[in-house]
C-alpha cells in the first residue's frame, strides 16, 4: 500500500522551501502527499520561532494529534525547524508530547531520511538536534509546490545579530551556496517551465561575502541568472538596508526579467531604536537608500517590515516611524508588535513596553499604511498590468497572480491560465489587491 505524508509549515518562505526538501525526501522514498492530515502515515511540523504566537500555535497543533496517534499507532509524527533548534525545546517537546517520534533541528534537515529510517528500525523516539551548522548539502531532492514560482536558496544563516532576532542562533552563521550550483538549479527550473525564481536568503545582499572573491557578489549572481535563456521573472528576498549597494540597484536595471520590486525591512524610523536593534544603519541612511532606489528606478515598488513596541521606544520614536512611513510611501508593509525571544539581547533589556501601548501604536501604524496602500492602489485604475497567473481562488471563483511589482491581482477566465503571463485591465482598486479583466 502506498504510504502518505502531510507537512504543516509555519513561518517564512525559507521554511516553505525547506518543507519542499522534506517532501522531496519523502517522495524519493515512495510516499505521496495526503491532502488530509488524518490520512497521512507521516506528519511533519516544520516550525518557526520568530514570534511567541507562532510557537504557541505549533505546540497547540502538535498536542491536538495525541488522539490520532492513539488510534493510529503506526503514524510517525516529526517536529523540526527553528523552534526545535532552540536550547531545551526538543527536551520540553518530548516531555510534553511523548507521542512525537522524531525531533530534529534546522542543521540536520537534510538528514531526515536517515532519521526516519532510524525511527522505523528502532521504534523508539529519535531526537537529534545538532549544535552547529554543517556544510551545505546540494543533494537533497525537492518536491516543489509553488508552481509557477520556484524558491532557490542562495545563502543560509545570518551574521547580523539584530538584538530582537533568534535567527542567527537557530540557523547558524551565514553560508553562501556556490554560484555554479545556484545557476545550475536556476537553469533546470527554467527548463522545467517555472516562470518565476525567487532567490532566498536572510540577507541576499551579503551573498558571497564568505568567499572573499570580488567575482562572487549578489549583483553579479543576479545578472548571470537573468542571462539564462527563457521567459521568466526573478525576485529576491530579504534585503538588509545596510548592505544594499549601488551595484545592486544598477543590476536591477540590467534585465526586464528582474522585477522592479524590493523588500527592504526598515524595522523602525528612529535612529535611537535602530541602534538598540543593532541594525547598523540610521534613519537617514535608510531614507538615502530609498531616495536612490526611486531616483534610479522610478516605477519601483518597495515593501518593508516595521516593528513597534521595541524596548525603550518612546512616543517620539514611534512618531519618527510614522513620519518615515509617510516619507517612503511603501507599497506594502508587514507590521508587527515586538515579541520577546529568549536568548536574544533585547529580551534582557530593561524598558520593555507595555502591551497596551504597543497595541495602540500598531493600530495607528496599520491605519496609516493602509491609507497609503489604498492611495497607491487607486493609481492602478484602468491601467493594463502584466500578471503571472499563479492560482485559482475557489471562494472568489477567479484566477489570481502578481504583477512585476508584487501586487496581487484577481481576474476571471474560462481557461486555465496558471503559469501564463497575461495582461489584465484593472477595473477595481482600493484594497491590498486589484481586480480586473483580461485584455
Ligand atoms: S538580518 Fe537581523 S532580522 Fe534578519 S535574520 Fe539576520 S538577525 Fe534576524
Amino acid at each position: 500500500m502506498v504510504k502518505t505524508y502531510h507537512i504543516v509549515t509555519y513561518g517564512c518562505q525559507m521554511n516553505v522551501h525547506e518543507s519542499e526538501k522534506l517532501a522531496g525526501i519523502l517522495c524519493k522514498l515512495g510516499y505521496v502527499y495526503a491532502e488530509n492530515i488524518e490520512d497521512a502515515d507521516v506528519i511533519l511540523f516544520n516550525t518557526c520561532a520568530i514570534r511567541e504566537n507562532a510557537e504557541n500555535h505549533a505546540f497547540g497543533n502538535i498536542g491536538a494529534l495525541k488522539k490520532l496517534k492513539k488510534s493510529k499507532p503506526n503514524l510517525i509524527i516529526g517536529v523540526c525547524g527553528c523552534m526545535t533548534q532552540q536550547d531545551n525545546v526538543a527536551k520540553e517537546l518530548h516531555k510534553k508530547f511523548p507521542f512525537v517520534d522524531i525531533i530534529f533541528g534546522t542543521h540536520n534537515l537534510d538528514d531526515f531520511e536517515s532519521l526516519l529510517n532510524k525511527r522505523i528500525a528502532s521504534k523508539k523516539t529519535v531526537i537529534e538536534v545538532l549544535e552547529k551548522e554543517k556544510a551545505i548539502c546540494e543533494e537533497t531532492p525537492k518536491f516543489r509546490t509553488s508552481y509557477p514560482n520556484a524558491w532557490v536558496n542562495i545563502t543560509y544563516g545570518c551574521n547580523n545579530f539584530c538584538t530582537y532576532c533568534i535567527v542567527p542562533y537557530v540557523r547558524g552563521r551565514e553560508r553562501s551556496r556556490k554560484m555554479d550550483d545556484i545557476l545550475e538549479e536556476c537553469r533546470h527550473i527554467v527548463e522545467l517551465g517555472y516562470k518565476e525564481i525567487t532567490l532566498l536568503g536572510q540577507n541576499v545582499n551579503s551573498y558571497g561575502l564568505d568567499f572573499n572573491d570580488e567575482n562572487v557578489t549578489f549583483p553579479i549572481l543576479l545578472k548571470k541568472i537573468a542571462d539564462i535563456k527563457g521567459n521568466f521573472r526573478i525576485r529576491f528576498m530579504t534585503n538588509h538596508p545596510k548592505d544594499l549597494s549601488d551595484e545592486l540597484i544598477d543590476a536591477m536595471l540590467y534585465s526586464d526579467k528582474i522585477c522592479k520590486y524590493i523588500h527592504l525591512p526598515v524595522q523602525a524610523g528612529s535612529s535611537k531604536v535602530l541602534n538598540l536593534m543593532n541594525r547598523r544603519y540610521t534613519r537617514e541612511d535608510y531614507l538615502e537608500k530609498i531616495e536612490k532606489l526611486k531616483a534610479k528606478i522610478p516605477n519601483i515598488s518597495i515593501t518593508t517590515d516595521i516593528m513597534v513596541g521595541f524596548p525603550y521606544e518612546t512616543e517620539e520614536d514611534f512618531l519618527d516611524t510614522l513620519d518615515l512611513v509617510k516619507t517612503c510611501r511603501f507599497n506594502g508593509a508587514f507590521t508587527f508588535v515586538y515579541s520577546r525571544r529568549k536568548g536574544t539581547v533585547a529580551d534582557k533589556m530593561d524598558g520593555q513596553i507595555e502591551e497596551s501601548v504597543s497595541k495602540d501604536r500598531i493600530q495607528r501604524l496599520i491605519e496609516l499604511q493602509n491609507q497609503i496602500a489604498k492611495e497607491i492602489s487607486l493609481e492602478y485604475k484602468d491601467k493594463v498590468v502584466e500578471v503571472l497567473c499563479e492560482d485559482f481562488d475557489d471562494k472568489k471563483n477567479m484566477y489570481l497572480g502578481r504583477d512585476e511589482f508584487n501586487r496581487m491581482c484577481y481576474f476571471g477566465s474560462g481557461e486555465n491560465l496558471i503559469g501564463k503571463f497575461v495582461n489584465v485591465k484593472i477595473t477595481k482598486t482600493g484594497g491590498i489587491s486589484l481586480t480586473g479583466e483580461l485584455v
